[in-house]
């Protein structure tokens, strides 16, 4: 018999021996119970001839003439009772923790108060009864046991429910930051970052952004395909990531459009690195995997402008922007620089290359 049967048939049995007291109007007490509990287990044939020939409403009296012929520690001794007194208050204190933490089951907490109230009506009851007492309390404790059992498993598994949820969440909020054809940031977390290169106050420290775009690319595209194109974006990705240090931000902004942020750079480092870019990516060759088909190079045309040039993140990207358009106006393939503190602006000619 497993241990969740032994438990089940022994409530069973505590459930009949207070049946049998209810209907038969046997008080509650520990002997009483002992006795009807020796009657319907019928361990002692003697004992239930004796227990079936009391009156349908057995006295206290009738009942304790069966119980002294048959349970001879009926009869209670000062020990018996102070070990009963001390093992009341340990079953109270027990039961009253179990009622705290169970409150929820009422069943399990009404069989505990028939219990308490049996224990503590007499300071007479045997240690046996006691232990019966308590042995049918620890099989209902049991299923209690096995109920909260199931309520901290489920506890436990709504807590890893969660605990994967958030890291699904995490997963989706890595997911929105991130362009998935180059996987680098997107324009959103670019956006974002470029806001927090100013405080308050509008004032920044020594950052520059840098805005990259790919040269003639609709004319790629249109020669080599859609497709091709996507893998040149990719290049161009990795190119830049290769060419940067990295603590460098770089997002895909646009569709052949990229930005990146350096911070804590001097314009002449940020030129160098922008020019660095702009060099190996016109000396990559972009070859077709498979077939060795090779569709030439590609070169960018790249747009500078220092955080201290400009009042805020719009204006900064702005100012990029424009140095941007001017590479575009002068031929391509070319950094140029928004500085309105110096003589205009500066243009690094393309060193290679076509345009
Ligand atoms: P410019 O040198 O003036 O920048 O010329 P451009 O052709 O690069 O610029 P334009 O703005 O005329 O065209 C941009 C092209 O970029 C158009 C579009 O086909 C291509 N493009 C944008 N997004 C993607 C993409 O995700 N994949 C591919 N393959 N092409 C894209
Ligand atoms: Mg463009
Ligand atoms: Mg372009």
């Amino acid at each position: 018999m497993t241990a969740d049967r032994d438990k089940a048939v022994a409530t069973d049995v505590a459930e009949g021996v207070l049946k049998v007291m209810r209907t038969r109007g046997i008080s509650s007490l520990p002997r009483n119970y002992e006795l009807v509990y020796e009657f319907l287990n019928a361990t002692n044939a003697a004992l239930v001839r004796r227990f079936n020939a009391l009156d349908k409403l057995p006295t206290q009296a009738q009942l304790d003439e069966v119980g002294r012929d048959f349970l001879p520690h009926h009869h209670g001794m000062s020990a018996v009772a102070t070990a009963n007194r001390g093992a009341s208050a340990a079953l109270k204190d027990l039961i009253g923790l179990f009622e705290q933490e169970q409150s929820g089951m009422r069943s399990y907490a009404n069989l505990l108060d028939q219990s308490r109230e049996k224990l503590s009506e007499s300071g007479k009851a045997s240690i046996e009864a006691i232990a019966h007492l308590a042995n049918l309390l620890s099989s209902a404790t049991g299923d209690t046991k096995k109920n909260g059992e199931t309520a901290i498993r489920h506890i436990v598994e709504s807590a890893e429910e969660i605990a994967h949820i958030k890291t699904e969440l995490s997963e989706y909020k890595r997911l929105a930051a991130i362009d998935p054809l180059t996987k680098l940031a997107n324009r959103r977390s670019f956006d974002e970052r470029l806001a927090n290169i100013f405080d308050s106050n509008g004032n920044s420290k020594s950052h520059a952004l840098i805005v990259v775009d790919i040269d003639r690319f609709k004319k790629f595209n249109d020669t080599y395909g859609h497709p091709v194109g996507d893998s040149v974006l990719c290049v161009v990705s990795r190119v830049m990531k290769k060419c940067l240090p990295n603590e460098a931000f770089v997002a895909r902004t646009g569709g052949e459009e990229f930005g990146i942020i350096l911070e804590g750079v001097d314009q002449t480092t940020a030129l160098e690195l922008a020019e660095k870019i702009r060099l190996q990516t016109e000396l990559t060759p972009l070859r077709d995997q498979r077939t060795g088909a090779d569709y030439g190079a590609i070169t960018v045309s790249i747009g500078l402008c220092m955080a201290d040039d400009a009042n805020n993140a719009e204006d900064l990207y702005i100012n990029a922007d424009k140095a941007l358009y001017l590479s575009k106006g002068s031929g391509r393939n070319q950094t140029q620089t928004h500085s309105p503190r110096s003589e205009g602006r500066q243009r690094h000619k393309r060193l290679t290359g076509r345009s």
